[in-house]
């Protein structure tokens, strides 16, 4: 700050002395502001940034390099196409949809095909979409037939006066809209159903309640989602998820829950991953936002709250961005799938909390 005193001594000066002094504050300045925390980055000013996650459910350290090097071809697949609708101008909703749906595509990432198994070994999807511009959104809950459940969740939101559609309702909606369908097996992978087979061992192992399974975050996590400021300065976020492993048939998760697992306004753009129940008790996503809004926090603070101080450790972690380009991505699990880009040519691809690129 340029108090009374400091302008006395600038007077003083020789022009050159005061130009030294000028550069060497904003190079201080700009040190500053590029050193940031844990789990954050900042690049600003920037015209367009993204983030995205495949959920924080990871495989262990310990799992092979090259299944771990896949996860990291997936992301990066997944960041190219958001990078490239980004730069060209297209808007924080259509790139947020892009995105999710090479993720809903891909098997790795429990979203679309990939998805988890519920308790009755089938696939019930989640998915949402919100302009931050507008505060205009639409999600699906509960969905069987639905090859890219984000695509829909946009519709319901363009082509409805409602934000939220579910079961059966969801699948009549589907029909009108003539969105690609596959049967519920289409979603199944191997992976997924040896998890769902031990998430049922050690639930037996429990008692008698169904859902009193211990919570392991490498077999139940994962979901997707994806952040975006773009050109015009406007965010939105996308997320989706085929939800806990071994849910009970029914359950909704908070992917689908405004406020909770997806959230965007003009302050931020939140995705969430990680048992949903904790994320809707705490609204986080909402949280994250009105910390911003109401509370004077910046989006590092905000985030760091609710991910270190609000959840408990292991309850998963979100990515968020906000106005001016700034992505934090925090968990309080071992890893959380991501990556992120900007217009200055950053981008990163990680999964545990050491991974330096
Ligand atoms: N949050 C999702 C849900 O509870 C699951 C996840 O992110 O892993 O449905």
């Amino acid at each position: 700050m340029l108090t009374r005193s400091t302008l006395g001594m600038m007077h003083l000066m020789q022009p050159l002395q005061l130009l030294i002094c000028v550069l060497a504050t904003l190079a201080i300045l700009t040190l500053t502001a590029c050193t940031t925390p844990r789990g954050i980055t900042s690049h600003p000013p920037v015209t367009w940034a993204i983030a995205l996650h495949g959920g924080a459910g990871t495989l262990d350290r310990t799992a092979p390099p090259e299944e771990l090097a896949a996860y990291r071809v997936s992301l990066q697949a997944a960041l190219d196409v958001g990078r490239e609708r980004a730069s060209k101008g297209d808007s924080a909703l259509d790139v947020a949809e892009a995105v999710v749906r090479v993720l809903e595509n891909d098997p790795r990432f429990n979203a679309g095909r990939g998805a988890a198994f519920n308790e009755k070994g089938e696939h019930e999807l989640d998915a949402s979409i919100m302009d931050g511009a507008t505060l205009q959104c639409g999600a699906v809950a509960g969905v069987r037939t639905v090859k890219n459940p984000v695509s829909l969740a946009r519709l319901v939101m363009t082509q409805t006066k409602h934000v939220l559609l579910m079961g059966d309702g969801a699948e009549q909606f589907a029909d009108a809209m003539a969105v690609e369908r596959v049967p519920n097996s289409y979603f199944s992978t191997d992976r997924r159903r040896k998890m769902l087979d031990e998430v049922l061992r050690e639930r037996a192992a429990v008692g008698p309640r169904s859902d009193a399974a211990p919570r392991n975050p490498r077999t139940t996590y994962g979901t997707v989602g994806c952040v975006v400021r773009d050109t015009h300065g406007n965010l939105a976020a996308a997320t989706s998820t085929g939800g806990l492993t071994g849910k009970r048939f029914g359950r909704v998760g908070d992917a689908p829950i405004f406020g909770a697992g997806n959230y965007a306004d003009g302050y931020a753009a939140i995705s969430c991953t990680g048992t949903g129940e904790e994320f809707i008790r705490h609204s986080v996503a909402r949280t994250v936002a009105a910390r911003i809004a109401f509370g004077g926090q910046s989006l590092e603070q905000a985030a760091h709250t609710l991910v270190f101080n609000t959840l408990k450790k292991d309850d998963g972690g979100l990515i968020a961005i906000n106005a001016a380009g700034n992505i934090v991505m925090l968990y309080n699990s071992e890893g959380m799938y991501r990556a992120a880009a900007d217009s200055t040519g950053w981008q990163t691809v990680a999964i545990f909390e050491d991974d330096t690129k």
